[in-house]
């Protein structure tokens, strides 16, 4: 296993100055929410399974403090694996010729919310390669149906990079919170994973934009992408940190033998989980999922995650047999279950754990958006 915190690689312990100090920087992060920059890097270098329990502790009861034991469920929709960007991790990148494309219709896409609505989810998370298919007119019109039909749902929206206008145009049709991962705060990291035509800089204005219109934001990044280093990670909870997001997506990288980076290895739980747990501890009250990627990399990957802060599953609601297709990685969880199955597998999940859920809008605890139908 390709470990980038490298004290993780074995049984290795750390003499107890370096464990304390590691804990003093837990309890640092923990008052203060911020750390200098050697300080996150001495906790990524050093960090052992010794010291993972304390990191995880620390982070449960920061969320407990602020969401108790709550999970707010998100009913999640792959309206299209069409995309024409080129992350050259990603398994429908627009280079990728071995998938067969998909894309729904308005129609079929208020049928999964109907669906969803039905099985108690408040909030719809509506998610798509970058297909120009779905015009601003076509989306404000799906947003206007939803919301006319589902008054009391909140609407999540990721569909990549847009202009700010149409931003603009898809919040005023009703449009929550946007979902757009950073993936990287790295420019150099940036450049490698992408196409020559991505622009690192263009991501960040979206999420500026997206943030100055009035969305609640969801940013993210992965964990253990091919060349990522300690240095890397710590600019992305700088980044996380100015941002101020509320949503943060982590997950593994997991290698698509179909990309341009096949043959690399995939991301660590270990490395993942710790850095959802700094991530709790740096934003408190983040809305913090335990991803899906999580759970394709161990099976209890995501309720190892609702244990060190995460606060947010997305059972899946799209068509059954759409599933398999949206294969941004290899070994998806879920592709061959009803909308009904995740709903019970779900939950049932959660609870294993101690934890309870919450079907609720779900909305950050800071920013509620208080709409005439509430
Ligand atoms: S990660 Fe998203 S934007 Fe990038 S290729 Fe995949 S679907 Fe498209």
């Amino acid at each position: 296993m390709n470990y980038i915190f490298p004290k993780l690689k074995k049984d290795f312990k750390n003499d107890d100055s370096i464990s304390n100090k590691i804990y003093q920087l837990i309890d640092k992060l923990t008052e203060e929410t911020i750390l200098e920059r050697d300080e996150f890097l001495y906790i990524l270098d050093n960090i052992t399974k010794k010291e993972m329990p304390y990191l995880n502790d620390s982070a449960y009861n920061v969320k407990y403090k602020f969401y108790q034991n709550r999970v707010y469920l998100r009913g999640l929709i792959e309206i299209s694996n069409y995309c024409k960007m080129g992350c050259k991790y990603c398994g429908i990148n627009y280079k990728v010729k071995t998938i067969e494309r998909y894309r729904l219709s308005i129609d079929e896409i208020l049928e999964c919310c109907k669906l969803g609505y039905d099985l108690g989810y408040r909030t719809f998370v509506i998610q798509s390669g970058e297909d120009s298919f779905y015009t601003d007119n076509l989306l404000v019109d799906m947003l206007k149906r939803i919301k006319k039909e589902m008054p009391d749902v909140r609407v999540t929206l990721s569909l990549g990079e847009r202009s700010k206008e149409s931003y603009q145009a898809l919040f005023d049709a009703g449009t929550d919170r946007y979902l757009l991962r950073h993936e990287t705060a790295s420019r150099r990291l940036y450049e490698y994973l992408h196409a020559s035509f991505m622009s690192f800089d263009n991501r960040r204005e979206c999420l500026s934009n997206l943030k100055e219109i009035g969305f609640q934001v969801g940013a993210g990044f992965m964990v253990g992408s091919p060349t990522q280093t300690n240095e890397d990670l710590v600019e992305d909870l700088f980044y996380l940190k100015e941002l101020g997001p509320h949503m943060v997506g982590i997950g593994p990288y997991l290698c698509h033998e179909d990309t341009e980076l096949k043959g690399n290895e995939s991301g660590t739980l270990p490395e993942s989980l710790i850095m959802v747990a700094l991530v709790r501890l740096l934003l408190p009250k983040v809305l913090l999922p335990a991803t899906t990627a999580l759970g394709s990399l161990h099976t209890i990957g995501r309720e190892k995650a609702l244990k060190i802060g995460a606060n947010v599953m997305m059972p899946n609601i799209s068509p059954t047999e759409n599933r398999a297709l949206y294969e941004i990685y290899q070994n998806k969880i879920c592709t061959t279950d009803t909308s009904n199955q995740c709903r019970n597998c779900i939950e049932g999940r959660i609870v294993g754990v101690g934890h309870e859920i919450d079907l609720g809008v779900g909305d950050h605890i800071d920013l509620e958006r208080v709409t005439e139908n509430d």
